[in-house]
């Protein structure tokens, strides 16, 4: 019920004017967003890799309502990529993509300027020397944004995709994702969705993830295992060892700000550990998400608004 409210809010334009605009609410912010700017994004990686760790960065934004914001997005994530060539740290850190943040949801041709846009993208990644993964949104986009990723994997065979797992589709999907090459981030899912497409507990989202990971492990990709539950983590480390994978042939991935120890404690040893580094100004429906995903974190910010 929760959850679902801090969901809802996270898309009413209300919420987020009386959120954003609350002072006090920053502080809260910069535990899970790395900051505002390209060089607070540069700042985080460095800080991360010279831990152990791999990024990936997320220019905020989502949800775009017009095409000039879309290509500004675009600007945005080619500028970066430069940057993080320039600075040495492509090899560490490569970029995640919301299709809905380049032009997606925009009334006419969203797909295809979508689409576009992600090919500028994946240019200045190339050129940069990393990769690109497509975020996953709600499930009205995943069709649309499983056939941009095939088109575009026909020029760009590295881009990755997310899964989520509390989707009832999904190991279907993971059974035509599990091939050479394809890398394929196992998520639970964040978004607010009905039960005719998505299991809607716990436990049943907690199976299918683990039937998920079954699957893409016994295949021939990727596997990107994001998750901080160490059930999770445990299961995924055990079936690799039992599927007989290198550790340098899958990686856990973890989101900024949650489990930090945990985080330098996997990549202390021979698993790989990416982190998902969200920045910018348009923090909003990310951070609301994060909120709705652990109660404890509403009570962090509601103590942190009423004591300052
Ligand atoms: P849960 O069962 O939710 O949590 C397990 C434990 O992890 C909790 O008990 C708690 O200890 C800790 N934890 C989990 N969340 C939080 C939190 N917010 N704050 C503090 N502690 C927490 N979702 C999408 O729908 N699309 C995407 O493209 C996407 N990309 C992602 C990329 C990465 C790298 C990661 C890690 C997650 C991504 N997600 C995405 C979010 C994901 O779907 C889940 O909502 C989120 O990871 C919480 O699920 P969990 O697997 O950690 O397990």
């Amino acid at each position: 019920m929760l959850r679902s409210t801090l969901l809802a809010a996270a898309r009413s334009g209300g919420v987020r004017r009386a959120v954003e605009t609350n002072p006090l609410t920053r502080s809260v912010v910069d535990r899970f967003v790395a900051g505002t700017t390209p060089d607070d994004a540069l700042r985080a990686t460095r800080e991360l890799a010279d831990q152990g760790l791999s990024v990936t960065l997320d220019h905020l934004g989502e949800d775009t309502e017009n095409i000039s914001q879309a290509t500004d997005t675009v600007q945005a994530y080619r500028r970066l990529l430069c940057a993080l060539h320039r600075a040495g740290l492509a090899g560490r850190a490569e970029v995640s993509v919301k299709l809905s943040a380049i032009g997606q949801l925009l009334p006419a041709d969203g797909d295809k300027i979508a689409l576009d846009n992600a090919r500028l993208i994946c240019e200045s990644a190339e050129a940069a020397g990393t990769t690109v993964t497509l975020d996953m949104e709600d499930h009205t986009t995943t069709d649309a944004t499983l056939d941009i990723l095939a088109t575009l994997r026909t020029d760009f065979p590295w881009v990755g995709a997310v899964l989520q797992a509390y989707l009832r589709r999904t190991e279907q999907d993971c059974r035509d994702l599990a091939t050479p090459g394809s890398r394929v981030r196992l998520c639970k899912g964040a978004y607010n969705e009905p039960a005719s497409v998505a299991f809607r507990n716990k436990q049943e989202v907690d199976r299918s993830y683990v039937r998920c990971l079954k699957t893409l492990m016994t295949g021939s990709g990727y596997p990107m295992v994001a998750t901080h539950d160490p059930r999770m983590v445990a299961i995924a480390s055990d079936l690799a060892t039992r599927t007989g994978r290198a550790p340098d042939s899958y990686e856990f991935q973890m989101l900024y700000g949650i489990r930090p120890a945990e985080q330098r404690r996997i990549a202390s040893g021979d698993e790989g550990m990416r982190v998902y580094v969200p920045y910018g100004g348009e923090w909003y429906g990310y951070f609301m998400r994060r909120l709705a995903e652990r109660p404890a974190n509403l009570g962090f910010f509601l103590r942190s608004l009423i004591s300052g």
